[in-house]
């Protein structure tokens, strides 16, 4: 582009908006404001009082009845012998009958679809589909003139 050769506009190093060019500068407004707020965010909870603050809680929440209950059948189901049941129960067809009719269910197979929009949209996950669609086609075409 004209403009940017100009040194009139220049891209931000971490989105893609264009800004008027500033020598030095290469984030943008926006993402220099946010990334200024990380690094205030991380020094505030650097700080000991702060730090101190934050341990307390997490030990206050840990001794909470239900998240002690919860930690307690997640350690249950973590054991060996545990996990061996589950995993023979889930081979059994009736638990597979079960749910193979639990995804039909109609608000279940939308939350799943809703899901999987969301999962399509991701960026990485778009850049995945199309390298794998470029690949695709570049092998077909060199297949095609080998042929
Ligand atoms: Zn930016």
């Amino acid at each position: 582009m004209l403009r940017i050769s100009n040194k009139e506009i220049t891209l931000c190093d971490s989105c893609d908006t264009f800004f008027d060019y500033v020598p030095q500068k290469n984030t943008c407004d926006e993402c220099q404001r946010a990334r200024r707020r990380a690094y205030a965010r991380r020094k505030y909870r650097q700080r000991p009082e702060v730090k101190e603050r934050q341990r307390k809680r997490k030990r206050e929440y840990e001794q909470r009845p239900e998240v002690k209950e919860r930690k307690r059948k997640r350690e249950y189901r973590q054991r060996p012998e545990v996990k061996e049941r589950e995993r023979k129960r889930k081979q059994t067809p009736e638990y597979k009958e079960q749910r193979r009719k639990y995804h039909q269910r109609p608000e279940v197979k939308e939350r799943q679809r809703k899901h999987e929009r969301k999962y399509r949209q991701r960026p990485e996950v778009k850049e995945r589909r199309l390298k794998r669609q470029r690949e695709r086609y570049h092998r077909k075409k060199k297949l095609r003139e080998e042929e």
